[in-house]
């Protein structure tokens, strides 16, 4: 706005902390010698060419200059950081001294914001959009206080999914003295302009960028804070010095590279956005789909719990954001491909899901997904055809010891537990027993040509042994004695009550017995021997499909 250069330094220095303001940062030879060099001994890098042996530049020039041409700003306008989480960190440590100020951020919104603001012991302050997540600038500009150093805006703002209205975005540019931040994380989808073109004008503006979305890298962590030249050389100076690594620049130089191909997936999500929209709109549970101009969709449900938990049956995940301000019955779903936007349909509006479907094509396979107050655990198997294992039970020995029924078992489990493990491991144990016993006794179904009974096996110093009979009733045994407390970060009586859990709800006879000198090896045993005998129970009997009983049912 007519400021020289160093008016607009001037104005940006004034608004970092004292102790940021004339910050030395860590210097490397590299960076002090300009020119090239035959031989680097400076680092106490390995000399041996692996590819990754010596440090990244911690500037980044190549991958600047690559998204100075894209985004049309000079590359000395660009920071890159790990992910837009890490300026998102260094703007509240920039400007805020901790204790001393607070923030104002439009909700809901991303939930980083607010992580960052409480790292850096900086006041939150929410001001609500509206009814339809409406940016009211005025309403906002009237919660800032004296110490506020900073707003956060999110436009097309997360969880709802809209762009916020610029006239409103320029409004609090004009009122409010700090930084303004304006996240456009999801702008590639909105079809419509950056506030880059607003930098010019406001050097207290921040405008963050990602490469996880629309370029598809989440994997690699490179998002961009875009803002006066000044700012971007404060951030670099605060930065980790070699904050992206080798690896992560070459591979979005290479994806970069090929911006068309990345422009025709963003056409298609936006596509799929929209038939979407549509296809949910239509269904009875579905209250209100929020218009979106990213990827993808706040949708209010009749039930969102029925929903969410319908969908994670079906092996779906999307994120309850019901607790965020304004947002209650509502989940967030992501756009997927177009066939995973199609099961996502057909699961809410009760279809019959396409073969392919882990939940409900045919063949002995079941999911279970089971809640209480204590834990939310959903299993899915497939007696007939093995794939490794994917266990997160939030206990890291019952993944291990679960890991060992699918492998010895030779069937195809997923087990995802969130529980309350920050209690203790007894509802997380016993209710992964509970799923795992209904979801196998579900898949059995009539137990048409399956086999029953039982294995022992060595463990090293301890042996084990397993009887089973999915003959339909339930009768527990345990010897198994144990002389510890626990086995790694599980309680020792806890296997007894996993066991017994289990057999009651596979409704079986389940008679194990094991002994040793070492619990870890015990417990492991226990469990490979479970998994053989099962694997020897629900095996098909060649030729056989018939019920393995005289009565002719089991
Ligand atoms: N901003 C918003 C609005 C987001 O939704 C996200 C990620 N979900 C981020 C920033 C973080 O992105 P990145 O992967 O670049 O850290």
């Amino acid at each position: 706005m007519g400021n020289t250069n160093s008016g607009r330094e001037q104005e940006i220095m004034s608004l970092l902390r004292d102790n940021i303001r004339n910050i030395v940062p860590y210097s490397t030879a590299r960076d002090d010698c300009k020119v090239k060099m035959d031989i680097y001994l400076d680092a106490n890098e390995n000399p041996f060419d692996s590819g990754v042996n010596r440090y990244p530049s911690p500037h980044q020039p190549r991958l600047k200059n690559m998204l100075s041409a894209l985004k049309k700003v000079p590359a000395e306008n660009i920071f890159l950081g790990n992910g837009s989480d890490e300026p998102i960190d260094l703007i509240f440590r920039l400007f805020c001294p901790p204790g001393q100020s607070s923030m104002v951020q439009a909700v809901p919104t991303y939930g980083m914001y607010s992580v960052a603001a409480a790292i850096n012991d900086v006041r939150v302050i929410n001001a609500p959009l509206t009814s339809d997540f409406e940016l009211d600038a005025a309403d906002l500009l009237s919660r800032v206080e004296p110490d506020t150093r900073l707003i956060f805006l999110c436009s097309p703002n997360n969880p709802s999914g809209n762009l916020l209205d610029i006239e409103g975005i320029v409004k609090i540019l004009d009122a409010f003295e700090g930084i303004t931040v304006v996240d456009e994380a999801y702008i590639d989808f909105a079809g419509s302009d950056s506030v880059i073109k607003l930098l010019d004008r406001y050097p207290r503006l921040i405008v963050l960028q990602t490469l996880s979305k629309a370029w598809g890298m989440a994997g690699l962590r490179i998002g961009m804070a875009i803002a006066d030249r000044c700012i971007v050389d404060i951030m670099s100076r605060v930065k980790y010095p070699y904050n992206i690594s080798v690896l992560n620049q070459e591979k979005a130089e290479e994806v970069l590279s090929d911006p068309l191909s990345a422009a025709d997936r963003v056409e298609e999500l936006v596509r799929e956005r929209k038939k979407l929209a549509e296809a949910l709109s239509g269904l009875p549970d579905v209250k209100e789909v929020y218009p979106s101009d990213a990827n993808f969709l706040l949708v209010r449900f009749m039930d969102k719990d029925r929903a969410f938990a319908e969908l994670m049956k079906s092996g779906i995940i999307v994120r309850d954001r019901s607790s965020a301000y304004g947002c209650d019955g509502c989940l967030r779903i992501t756009v997927g491909t177009p066939e995973e936007n199609d099961r996502v349909v057909a699961v809410l509006g009760g279809m019959p899901v396409k073969s392919g479907s882990p939940s409900l094509a045919a063949g002995r396979k079941a999911s279970i997904f089971r809640k209480t107050g204590e834990t939310a655990v959903c299993v899915r198997l497939d007696l007939d055809n093995f794939r490794p294992p994917r266990i997160a039970s939030g206990l890291h020995f019952l993944n291990h010891m679960l890991e060992q029924i699918g492998y010895h078992a030779h069937i195809a489990l997923d087990v995802v537990c969130y529980g309350d493990v920050d209690v203790d491991d007894h509802h997380s144990v016993e209710d992964v027993a509970i799923a795992l016993g209904d979801c196998l006794y579900s898949a059995l179904g009539d137990k048409a040509g399956t086999g029953r009974y039982g294995f022992s096996l060595p463990m090293d110093e301890a042996d084990a042994s397993v009887l089973l009979d999915l003959g339909g009733r339930i009768d527990f045994q345990w010897n198994v004695p144990l002389s510890g407390n626990c086995v790694g970060d599980v309680s020792a009586q806890m296997f007894e009550h996993f066991f017994k859990s289990l057999s009651e709800h596979l409704k079986c006879n389940l008679h194990i017995k094991a002994q040793g000198r070492n619990d870890h090896h015990i417990i492991e045993g226990v469990f490979k021997a479970f998994a053989r005998a099962l694997r020897q129970a629900v095996s098909r009997v060649p030729g056989g499909n018939d019920v393995p009983s005289s009565k002719g049912w089991l």
